[in-house]
C-alpha cells in the first residue's frame, strides 16, 4: 500500500501537475474541513496554515512529514513534532519577490493614494467639488525595515530604484548585505524615530509578538505608517486601532491580522487611513506554483528515503 499524503489545501495552490509528480510513489489525497479520519492514515501533511499542535499529533500516528505552504511556519509547534520524529519543511526563498512586491503596492498605495484616487476618479472628478488627492513623494522619505531577511531584502532591493534611504534593525546585523542594498542598521528606537514608513518583515515567535504597541506607536512620527505583510499578531491591534484612530501615527496597510479571516465587522476596516489585503502577499499564480513546486520537493525526497530539503531551522542537526 502507498503512504498517503494529505492535501490540506485549495485546488488552484496545488495543482495537479504537481500533485501527479508524487502519485507514483503516494496515493495523494485533498482533504478540507474536519479531516481528523484521514489524518489517522497519513505519514506526510501537507499544512496550509492550521495548528499542528500536540493535540493535532494526537490524531495522526502515522505523520513522517508536515510540509507548510508556506515560508512562516508559527503554525507548527516544530519541538512537538521533533520530539515525534516528524520533520517540518516550508517554502523560503520562492515568495520573498511576491511578498516584496504587495509590500511595495502597499507603500505606493499609500504615498499616492491610490484608493482614494480611483474613488475620486469614478465619483468626483470634473464635479469640481474636491481637488485632486495628492500624495506624497518616494524621495527622500525614510523606509525603515522590521527585520532584513529573505523578504526584508527583496523589499530593500527594490527600493534602491524609488530612491529612498532605507534603514533596517535585525536582531542580526547583515554587514555583509548593507552595501550591495544601500541600507543602514540602526537600533530599533532610531528605527521607530527617523521611518516614514516601518515595513514589518519578522517571524512570528514569543519574542516579536506585539513588538509594535503603544509605546512604540508613540515613539514613530506622526506622519508615519506601518506596513505589515508578515503576521498579525506582531503588532498589538487594539493598540494599533487605537493609534490610527487617534492620529498617533498617520495610517497602516495590512495584508495580516490577529485573526484571520478578519471578521467584517473589524474596527480597523472602518477607519479611512487604513489600506487592507487578505492575507495574500504571496498570492500570485507563479509563486503559489513555486511554492506547490518546493512542498512538492521535500515530500518526493522523504518518499524516496532521502532527508527533506527546505526543512526548518530549527531541525537542521536532526535526523530521523
Ligand atoms: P527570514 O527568516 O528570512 O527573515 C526574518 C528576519 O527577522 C531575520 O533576519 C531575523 O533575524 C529577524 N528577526 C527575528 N526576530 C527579530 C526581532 N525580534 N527583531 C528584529 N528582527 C528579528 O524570513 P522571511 O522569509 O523574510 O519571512 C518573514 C516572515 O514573513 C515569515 O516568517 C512569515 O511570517 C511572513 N510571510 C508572510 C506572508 C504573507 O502572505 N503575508 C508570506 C510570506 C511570509
Amino acid at each position: 500500500m502507498k503512504p498517503k499524503v494529505l492535501v490540506s489545501y485549495r485546488e488552484d495552490n496545488f495543482p495537479e501537475e504537481v500533485a501527479d509528480k508524487l502519485r507514483p510513489l503516494a496515493e495523494v489525497i485533498r482533504v478540507t474541513g474536519d479531516y481528523s479520519e484521514q489524518l489517522r492514515e497519513a505519514e506526510v501533511l501537507l499544512a496550509s496554515g492550521e495548528k499542528v499542535n500536540d493535540d493535532f499529533l494526537r490524531k495522526a500516528p502515522k505523520l513522517k512529514l508536515v510540509s507548510r505552504f508556506g515560508v512562516g511556519y508559527d503554525a507548527v509547534d516544530v519541538d512537538a513534532c521533533t520530539r515525534k520524529g516528524i520533520y517540518v519543511c516550508h517554502t523560503p526563498d520562492v515568495l520573498s519577490g511576491a511578498v516584496a512586491d504587495l509590500t511595495w503596492a502597499f507603500i505606493l498605495g499609500w504615498m499616492r493614494r491610490i484608493p482614494e484616487a480611483d474613488d475620486y476618479t469614478r465619483t468626483e472628478w470634473g464635479k469640481k467639488q474636491k481637488g485632486f488627492p495628492f500624495g506624497w513623494d518616494m524621495q527622500d522619505k525614510t523606509l525603515g525595515l522590521l527585520g532584513f531577511g529573505r523578504i526584508g531584502a527583496e523589499v530593500a532591493k527594490r527600493g534602491k530604484g524609488f530612491g529612498v534611504k532605507m534603514i533596517y534593525y535585525d536582531v542580526v546585523r547583515r554587514q555583509d548585505l548593507e552595501a550591495q542594498y544601500g541600507i543602514t542598521y540602526v537600533t530599533f528606537e532610531e528605527l521607530l524615530k527617523t521611518s516614514d514608513i516601518i515595513s514589518v518583515h519578522v517571524p512570528l515567535i514569543p519574542s516579536t509578538k506585539g513588538i509594535l504597541s503603544t509605546p512604540q506607536f508613540k515613539a514613530m512620527k506622526k506622519t508615519a505608517i506601518v506596513v505589515n505583510t508578515s503576521r498579525g499578531p506582531v503588532i498589538d491591534q487594539k493598540a494599533l486601532t487605537e493609534a490610527l484612530k487617534e492620529k498617533t501615527i498617520a495610517g497602516a496597510c495590512l495584508d495580516v491580522f490577529e485573526v484571520e479571516p478578519a471578521p467584517l465587522t473589524e474596527e480597523l476596516f472602518k477607519l479611512d487611513n487604513v489600506i487592507v489585503a487578505p492575507h495574500m502577499a504571496s498570492g500570485t499564480w507563479e509563486t503559489r506554483r513555486k511554492m506547490a513546486e518546493r512542498c512538492a520537493e521535500s515530500i518526493k525526497a522523504y518518499l524516496e528515503g532521502n532527508r527533506p530539503p527546505f526543512i526548518v531551522p530549527e531541525q537542521k542537526n536532526v535526523n530521523f
